[in-house]
């Protein structure tokens, strides 16, 4: 699953955990059915699902048969399922007279039927008819209104992991269980219905429906399972002998073809690297007008928001396009790493989400080389290693006790850091043997599962080195390490003693933790070496006073503190430096600084050097921690000054950039525009917001005249300052637009607003039916997320039970921790502690301690490191 990005791309779920103390006593067992964790009892297995589900569009419900082939194990009286808001009417046994009772447990989320006397141990047909209910929140089968030429429509689709298949048809609702399906559904005539398998037949029902049977579907996790239907069109390919389909609603489909050209080089790269061939006949690539993740990988039928999706190479901008392939490229990854092979339970989640997150940048580096992923991608590794420095820090295998705490692992830890070891440790295998070791894995564990323990297993095998006792503390423990280097001079050469540390922000009470970091540098002769850094060591490296670079092209998971020398070296080299590097020593400064461990005039004398360097991801970690500290600054006396410095410092690189858009440019050169205009206006840069409100007048008369990779930028600003007449142009645009992008656009736009009563207006649109579901929620956030994340929690709050009701139960237990982690002002950690609806499950409890915590350390660092940026900034302005 790829989860809810904002307009950055920064993960909106992706906050801290507290660390919760449960047995890890799974954390390093291969694979084994009856020991994996999870709360169903294991008497009883589903073999095959043969499902029949006639959702009633009107009504919001699902009248559903399940007939399921189970094997009972050891003679049992009880069958405990997975179910949730399901009522039952009947249940039985084929071949067994015994009825048994059914009850409904709300909060373990299962239904048990008891029978009068055990039964024996064989395979029998369990058949049971139920009503399930269809709701408007993106869990289960969902459904979803959306704006079209032709007026409104309903269109139902679904959504499953972590939990939710449960809400579908009573099930074995964990990964382990694994099972083949056979699914028949009953729609309107006009619809099409998809699903994870190829239409097997279809035929009349009567009054205006039609019913439609799927072919069985391999092996699978309920998680996988998928049900979309509506007024839809498709568009279709073929590659390596597959079945291509991009699947939208009507009108939409020629948008597709770039999805297609992208999917089919993806599948022939995959079935090549995985040395396993894509299984099903077809994969579907399924556009949504409203999602709750940005993707997710279903089976042979992935769903994806639908600007995650369509490209429309004269209207959409290169983020988009570059997003569409991100998007498939780490789908596409999980056909394999999730679905062919899936976690055990959701403490190993990031055996399917780091891995396809790693993939997704690898997969991009092979295909698109000129798009320089790894390099454009640093800011997902840094924010993991932010939440990773914390006392809150959690294992990437953390254990998962319940529904509520697996939802909680889709963050940043599974995901980016995930993706970093992964990426660290291939490096210092090797990508060959690393493949190799991939391939073996797929092979011993297709249509199972495995655990951390199992990979371990496979790159030990297949690189004959000890890997896994490497690897393995990088997942079992929290923490990122600290590379400490202390260079001295014998004899006219340079040694640098290197020893380890844990990095920490804020947690001098932190426990020691140890790892065998392979430590890569760069020589004075332009060649690298690696050496494994497990306690104390000691390298020789060229001439004193040579500029040694350690964490050479940023391809490891911990950061590196230098001495006074070595730091003096590497800033005189720095122009020489590859980019990646620059990054590198920018962002390893910044964190110092953030831990109390740097004066912020190292870094910022750091940033000087480099405010005119137009690699785009160099200037976007300056634009990032400007921004962070311009945010910082609210209601601070500072903050204009600071304002001014940070305008300052970038109108340089502007300058040299530019407005006007150079034919045949480099894309990162438009990005970078499009980054630095946003950037400036937000810092309130007079010039450039006037040229954003002349171009978007222009654009209002003649849309050509805009190009696509400003819009957002443009649009963005002429937001921000809008007063009533431009609120209500943009408002018009948006609600007119039947174009995903566009509206996201609008409507982010006017969330951004800086007069107070027009966000307030644009946060009311929350409350109504004008957007789909997970859009309005969206939009919420936007406001958070600009200038007014006050106004956004008093609306959350005001409205709490009517919004509730309308996103469900995650929305109840999550959302305003993670709106509050806007916030720096420590009373709004007391407030937070105070709202009880986030402390009602242990996963909403894990969210909030850990938006706690954020928000505590954020202002202690206004409070300690504040003052000195401010008398830097006001020295270096009197000095200008
Ligand atoms: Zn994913």
């Amino acid at each position: 699953m790829t989860s809810l990005f904002n307009r950055f791309g920064r993960s909106l779920v992706g906050v801290l955990v507290l660390l919760l103390v449960v047995s890890a006593a799974h954390a390093d067992a291969p694979f084994s059915f009856d020991t994996t964790p999870g709360q169903l009892p294991k008497t009883v297995t589903p073999i095959h699902y043969t499902l029949n589900l006639q959702p009633n569009l009107e009504a919001l419900t699902v009248a559903g048969s399940a007939v399921i082939d189970v094997e009972v194990r050891t003679p049992t009286d009880r069958f405990v399922l997975n179910a949730v808001d399901m009522t039952f009417s009947a249940a039985s046994l084929d071949g067994v007279s015994q009825t048994p009772s059914i009850a409904v447990d709300k909060d373990a989320q299962t239904v048990t039927l008891t029978f009068p006397r055990a039964i024996e141990a064989g395979r029998y047909k369990l058949r049971i008819a139920y009503s399930g209910q269809i709701n408007k929140f993106g869990r289960g089968i969902y459904s979803i209104d959306y704006r079209t030429d032709d007026g409104r429509k309903r269109m139902i689709a679904s959504h499953s992991e972590p939990t939710d298949a449960r809400r579908i048809f009573p099930s074995w609702d964990e990964p382990a269980f694994k099972a083949t399906f056979d699914l028949t559904v009953t729609v309107p005539e006009r619809f099409m219905a998809v699903s994870n398998m190829p239409v097997a037949r279809e035929g009349p029902a009567g009054s205006g429906s039609k019913r439609v049977s799927f072919e069985r579907t391999p092996k699978m996790s309920t998680y996988l399972f998928v049900l979309v239907a509506g007024e839809l069109e498709r568009l279709t390919g073929e590659a390596e002998g597959i079945a291509i389909g991009v699947v939208t609603t009507r009108g939409k489909s020629a948008n597709g073809r770039y999805a297609i050209e992208q999917t089919a080089d993806l599948l022939k790269y995959f079935n090549e690297y995985f040395a396993a061939k894509y299984p099903l006949p077809k994969l579907d690539l399924v556009a949504l007008p409203s999602n709750s993740a940005s993707a997710m990988e279903h089976w042979g039928a992935i769903t994806f928001f639908e600007s995650g999706l369509l490209y429309d190479p004269a209207k959409s901008t290169i983020e988009t396009q570059r997003r569409v392939f991100s998007l498939l490229a780490h789908e596409i990854a999980h056909q394999w790493l999730g679905n062919l092979v899936t976690t055990a339970w959701w403490n190993d989640l990031w055996l399917n989400e780091g891995f396809a997150s790693w993939m997704q940048y690898k997969v991009a580096d092979a295909l698109h080389p000129e798009w320089q992923p790894w390099f454009n991608s640093i800011s997902a590794k840094q924010g993991a290693m932010a939440q990773d420095a914390r006392r809150s820090a959690r294992a990437i295998t953390q254990p998962v006790a319940n529904e509520t705490e697996a939802r909680t692992v889709f963050d940043a830890i599974t995901y980016s850091k995930g993706q970093a070891v992964v990426r660290m440790v291939e490096t210092y295998m090797g990508e060959d043997v690393f493949r190799d070791a991939m391939r073996r894995y797929m092979k011993e564990h297709a249509y199972s599962n495995a655990t951390s323990a199992d990979l371990w297993h496979a790159l030990d095998a297949v690189s004959g080195k000890a890997i896994g006792l490497l690897a393995s503390p990088y997942a079992a423990q929290p923490g990122v390490p600290l590379v400490i280097a202390d260079s001295r001079c014998v004899d006219g050469e340079q040694r640098i003693a290197l020893k380890q540390d844990r990095f920490t922000v804020r947690d001098p009470a932190a426990q020691a933790q140890r790892w065998q970091v392979p430590v890569r540098f760069g020589l004075p002769d332009g060649t690298a070496a690696t050496v494994l850094l497990d306690g104390e060591t000691e390298i020789a490296a060229g001439r004193c006073g040579d500029a040694v670079k350690l964490n050479l092209s940023d391809v490891g998971y911990y950061r590196v503190r230098y001495d006074t020398t070595m730091q003096g070296a590497l800033a005189r080299r720095l122009a020489s430096m590859a980019p990646a590097d620059r990054v590198n020593l920018l962002a390893d400064s910044w964190a110092l600084t953030e831990a109390n461990r740097n004066p912020p005039s190292a870094y910022f004398e750091l940033a000087d050097r480099l405010s005119g360097d137009d690699h785009r991801s160099v200037a976007d970690q300056v634009i990032r921690t400007l921004s962070r500290v311009y945010r910082l600054e609210r209601g601070r006396p500072g903050q204009a000054t600071f304002a001014a410095y940070a305008r300052g410092t970038l109108r340089p690189l502007f300058d040299h950039v530019g407005w006007q858009v150079v034919d045949g440019e480099p894309a990162d050169r438009a990005l970078l525009r499009a980054r630095l205009i946003r950037t400036l206006g937000d810092l309130g840069d007079e010039a450039v917001l006037a040229e954003a409100r002349r171009r978007f007048d222009a654009f209002l008369q003649d849309a050509a005249s805009l190009p696509p990779n400003l819009r957002d930028a443009v649009t963005h600003l002429v937001g921000r300052g809008a007063d009533r007449a431009t609120y209500q142009t943009l408002l018009g645009l948006g609600r007119t637009s039947t174009n995903t992008e566009e509206r996201v656009r609008y409507y982010s736009a006017l969330a951004g607003v800086l007069d107070p009563a027009l966000a307030r207006e644009t946060l009311a649109i929350a409350l109504t039916e004008e957007l789909p579901n997970d859009v309005s929620r969206r939009l919420i956030n936007w406001v958070a997320e600009g200038e007014h994340p006050d106004l956004a929690l008093e609306f959350v709050k005001t409205n709490f039970e009517a919004l509730a009701t309308k996103h469900g139960s995650s929305f109840r237990n999550t959302f305003v921790s993670n709106l509050m982690a806007n916030f720096s002002d420590p009373a709004r950690a007391e407030e937070l502690k105070a709202f009880a609806p986030v402390y009602e499950t242990s996963g909403g409890r894990m969210v909030a301690e850990r938006t706690r915590e954020r928000i505590l350390a954020d202002a202690e660092f206004v409070a300690e490191q504040m003052p000195a940026i401010d008398e830097w900034v006001r020295r270096r302005r009197n000095s200008q």
